[in-house]
């Protein structure tokens, strides 16, 4: 029977939510093919992730431990990968899109002899080939892509967060603890820092809630505004290209094209206009609240709910309501 692998990616010592709306869709597509659904999870103490790959309905998962996998270092992923995909022989690979995946994507195709697909919006099985929708053009457009790999190679998915809703199917999974030693002699590059995503406590890209700041946002007062809706609301801060631009907010917090994609949600969007660019990274949150003082802003075509007003008059007595909720 044919197996679907899904890839668990572990950040900051657990498991990521787009992992788990990943596992989900290929445990619909297992069911829905009659195929074996297994999961992937690289981390120094890989084991300890597989009651929660479970919880999704793997019912494989291949844990393979590392201290080579606390640096995002690509050669021993990519050994790690292939090691695995060996084993497991899946028709489909599927991933949770990220940096880091986008950076081993073609490697492992090239690898395994298999085919990509990277940062789709949407997959399925059919007749034996992957078919995907796929966001071109900063997302105005889809171009549905299919991709066969055959000779027994898997087609490879990355797949953009906040695409599928990540639901439990609990399962005992067995465990496949498989034996890993990169070699170091191979390792060319090295780690010097991780500059997280500033602004804020929240990652932004595993974020329920998002605040994030556009040009409408002038001065420090409309920052710390900003700021306060994060703190009130336990966002994650994003910011436009402008305001990074201006060197308001640090380029780790810019949504888009060129920036992140994020999948919140809740997705506030304060003085930000909704330039195509913008929206390609921010597109995919659950709920868009716009806040605007120009009625024809794109945003607003977005937007679930629009707050049409001065954001330095619309964001105290919101925040100050949101504090009495909390306090409730
Ligand atoms: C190749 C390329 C890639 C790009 N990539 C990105 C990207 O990744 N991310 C990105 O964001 N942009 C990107 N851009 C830039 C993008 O085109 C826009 O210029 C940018 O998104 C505009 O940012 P903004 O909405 O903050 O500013 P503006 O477009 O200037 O909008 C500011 C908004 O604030 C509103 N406003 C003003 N004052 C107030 C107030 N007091 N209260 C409420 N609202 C107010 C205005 O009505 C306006 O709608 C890219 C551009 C190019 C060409």
């Amino acid at each position: 029977m044919p197996t679907i692998l899904s890839y668990v990616a572990v950040s900051g010592g657990k498991p990521t939510r787009a992992s788990f709306e990943v596992l989900t869709r290929c445990r619909q597509i297992a069911e829905a093919q009659g195929w074996d659904l297994a999961a992937v999870v690289l981390a120094p103490d890989a084991e300890t992730f597989a009651e929660a790959a479970g919880r999704y309905g793997a019912a494989t998962v291949y844990a393979v431990s590392s201290p080579d996998f606390d640096h995002a270092l690509n050669p021993p992923v990519l050994a790690a990968l292939t090691t695995v995909i060996e084993l497991a022989q899946p028709a489909v690979v599927a991933f949770p899109s990220s940096e880091g995946v986008k950076d081993v994507l073609g490697a492992l195709a090239v690898r395994t002899g298999g085919a990509a697909l990277a940062d789709v919006a949407e997959f399925d099985v059919s007749d034996g080939a992957v078919e995907a929708l796929r966001p071109v053009m900063a997302a105005k457009f889809m171009a549905r892509t299919r991709a066969e790999a055959g000779d027994g190679s898997p087609v490879l998915v990355s797949v953009r967060s906040g695409s599928y809703t990540d639901e439990e199917a609990p399962v005992q999974p067995t465990v496949e603890t498989v034996v890993f030693e990169s070699d170091a002699s191979t390792v060319r590059q090295t780690l010097r820092e991780v500059v997280a995503a500033a602004g804020g406590a929240v990652d932004l890209s595993d974020a329920r809630v998002v605040v994030a700041a556009g040009r409408g946002v002038k001065d420090d007062e409309g920052k710390r505004l900003v700021e306060e809706l994060a703190e009130v609301t336990g966002a994650a801060i994003g910011a436009s290209r402008a305001v990074v631009e201006s060197g308001m907010f640090p380029a780790t917090a810019q949504i888009g094209q060129t920036g992140k994609v994020v999948s919140p949600d809740v997705y506030f969007a304060v003085g930000v206009s909704g330039a195509i660019q913008h929206v390609a990274g921010m597109t995919n949150s659950r709920i868009i609240v716009a806040i605007n003082s120009n009625p024809d802003a794109p945003i607003f075509d977005v937007a679930t709910y629009g707050i049409v007003g001065d954001l330095y008059k619309v964001l105290p007595p919101l925040i100050e309501e949101l504090k009495k909720a909390n306090a409730a």
